[in-house]
């Protein structure tokens, strides 16, 4: 194998390969201190000043005011949010609005109805979540409005988000976190696991209006109130020192490569390349969604037949090409674009197809 590989892994995923070098270097010895990152107190005034600057760079990145929101980092992945959720949110009696655009959203829903009413305001369900929906049904009065951007699974994105009012909305950003320019100042909560965009699995990060947490139930289990961290800054408890510190790196990254808009530039032209090869191949590979709801964060598509996709994942690989199997709840292939994803693999990706289309 070559040193890097053309990744197109959905999660855990590409990471720059600068960030790499460097949180190699901090793996051993960190701050010239004779210790790995790994190896000092979470308390320390050096993991203080890596969790401090990572919070300010992403509050920077997504152009928010640290007296308005803060930035957490915890464990359990994006999951744990929904069920923490509803569990801080929704009151006895009370109403939450879900938009179920894909597998992630369904999950979320699941736990919500564990702690109160749901009203699914949006569902695109019927049609195999192939698109998603423009027109929500909310319920006047609602304790939060939840959506999910950027559906993994099935190749689809939000670009018209629900218009709440004075209701807050929650939003799972996973899969196309700092990817595309949004008014993040809409949202009352966003939470991203790290490990599709920015950075590795063990954290995910919760960006949310001070305001809003402080409005939480209480009584709750103490790890699963968000008042807790709010209240710690992450540091309630032993946080994930080293997922943090990597989504630090990435952070840095992505500002020194022109922050989320020219992000967003080189995601347009890298998703632009390959959903026009699917569309200008006669059909020998067809997109699977709708075309005014394809996320370019994940592409799906099909071949001809089960056989010919199998042939095309394990011929793929031996080119250097990984990752391209479609997740198992749909078949298929995926191919995932993330931030971190060079325009050059996707060139390569685009070349191999013409070539394997040819030979089949
Ligand atoms: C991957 C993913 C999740 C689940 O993330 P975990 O960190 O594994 O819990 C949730 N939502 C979306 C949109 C995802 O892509």
């Amino acid at each position: 194998m070559p040193d890097r590989v053309h990744n197109f892994n959905p999660g855990p995923a590409v990471l720059p390969r600068e960030v790499l070098d460097e949180c190699a270097k901090g793996a051993v010895n960190f701050n010239n201190l004779g210790m790995s990152i790994m190896e000092i107190s979470h308390r320390s005034k050096d993991f203080e000043a890596v969790l401090d600057r990572t919070q300010k760079d992403m509050l920077e990145i997504m152009g928010l005011s640290s007296d308005d929101y803060i930035v957490m980092f915890l464990g359990g992945g994006a999951s744990m949010h929904f069920c923490m959720v509803p569990m801080n949110f929704l009151r006895e009696g009370q109403t939450a609005d879900y938009v179920n655009t894909g597998e992630w959203s369904s999950r979320a829903i699941k736990e919500a109805r564990l702690f109160g009413n749901v009203n699914v305001a949006a569902s695109s369900e019927d049609s195999k979540f192939n698109y998603v929906p423009t027109t929500f049904k909310l319920t006047p009065g609602a304790a939060y409005v939840h959506t999910t951007s950027n559906n993994t699974i099935y190749g689809t994105r939000m670009t018209t988000f629900p218009e709440t009012g004075g209701v807050a909305h929650i939003c799972d950003m996973s899969s196309d976190f700092l990817s595309r320019r949004l008014d993040f100042s809409k949202f009352s909560m966003i939470y991203a696991g790290a490990q599709k965009n920015i950075g590795p699995s063990g954290t995910a990060a919760v960006i949310a209006r001070r305001s809003w947490i402080e409005k939480a139930k209480d009584g709750l289990p103490t790890m699963l109130s968000y008042k807790t961290h709010l209240k710690g800054n992450s540091l309630y408890n032993t946080p994930p020192v080293f997922p943090i510190y990597v989504v630090g790196l990435v952070l840095a990254w992505l500002k020194n490569n022109g922050g989320i808009d020219a992000m967003e530039k080189t995601n347009q032209k890298k998703a632009a390349l390959l959903y026009d090869a699917l569309d200008s191949s006669d059909g020998f590979y067809r997109g699977t969604v709708k075309p005014d709801s394809r996320s370019i964060m994940n592409v799906t598509f099909r071949l001809p037949s089960e056989e010919l996709e199998e042939k095309f994942v394990s011929e793929a690989k031996k080119q250097g090409l990984v990752g391209l199997k479609g997740h198992r709840s749909v078949g298929g292939c995926r191919a995932s674009l993330y931030n971190a994803l060079p325009v050059a693999s996707v060139e390569a990706l685009v070349a191999f197809m013409g070539t394997f289309r040819k030979a089949n």
